[in-house]
């Protein structure tokens, strides 16, 4: 059983967004018995995630963007000195969006096989971030033990392989507002799916997004599935601990 009500599985609370107020943004979460996995995409990131885990809602990814691959030696070297701190390695992935030329793409993919490997050899599940890139981030981590997509919003046709593969669907917040992401949770396995917010992005509401906001997902995703919002939430929950081995 988790001790959480809900999980924000993927937020960035270290962010500059959050400078004037990120303890209290912390507590609104905890009073909700809302926890929540700060991402690291840096090695800065990575150490201000590690300063978060004073607080007990708070879990640790440590990972690195695939815009920072120049930092890949460092981050994997802060990731094995604080293993034992980490819930996941991530994110980690592969972004064809921001960047277009084939040179710059293999460094990405160098760097994610990297981090593939290392996620395997810790025994820690791989939180994927993946951009204009899903069929081939596809194909490097199909064999990989614990996997989840983070902020899913690929085809069904892609989804149906990745939970075949034992791997978890993360629906963000913008499933609120978006037919297709809904459309997703219709379609996914129920014991498949973990919720996030990417905060401070993708609000559904107006301005920053926080983690307690995350029940705003599961509101959603119980009307997708015509069941109890308590209901929906203890499913999430449920999946939530297996897929982040949360006790
Ligand atoms: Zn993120």
């Amino acid at each position: 059983m988790l001790r959480w009500h809900l999980v924000d599985t993927h937020c960035h609370i270290d962010t500059p967004a959050f400078d004037d107020d990120r303890p209290s943004v912390i507590q609104r979460a905890s009073d909700a018995r809302i926890g929540l996995i700060n991402s690291g995409i840096s090695l800065t990131s990575n150490l201000a995630t590690r300063e978060l885990l004073q607080h007990e809602n708070v879990y640790a990814a440590y990972g690195l963007s695939p815009l920072n691959v120049a930092e890949k030696e460092s981050v994997e070297e802060f990731i094995r000195r604080n293993a034992d701190s980490a819930t996941a390695v991530g994110e980690v992935g592969l972004d064809f969006y921001h960047v277009k030329s084939g040179h710059q793409r293999e460094q990405q993919e160098n760097a994610f096989e990297q981090f593939i490997r290392l996620s395997q050899e810790l025994g820690l599940p791989l939180v994927i971030h993946s951009r204009d890139a899903e069929e081939r981030v596809f194909e490097l981590v199909h064999g990989v033990d614990q996997a989840i997509y983070h902020c899913y919003g690929g085809s069904v046709e892609l989804l149906e392989k990745i939970v075949d593969c034992g791997h978890y669907i993360s629906i963000s917040t913008r499933v609120c507002r978006s037919g297709h992401h809904q459309k997703l949770v219709e379609k996914a396995p129920r014991d498949m799916v973990v919720i996030e917010t990417d905060s401070p992005y993708l609000a559904a509401r107006k301005g920053r997004n926080e983690p307690s906001f995350v029940r705003d997902a599961i509101v959603t995703i119980s009307q997708v599935w015509d069941t109890e919002i308590e209901e929906a939430a203890s499913i999430v929950a449920e999946n939530t601990c297996r897929a982040f081995n949360l006790g």
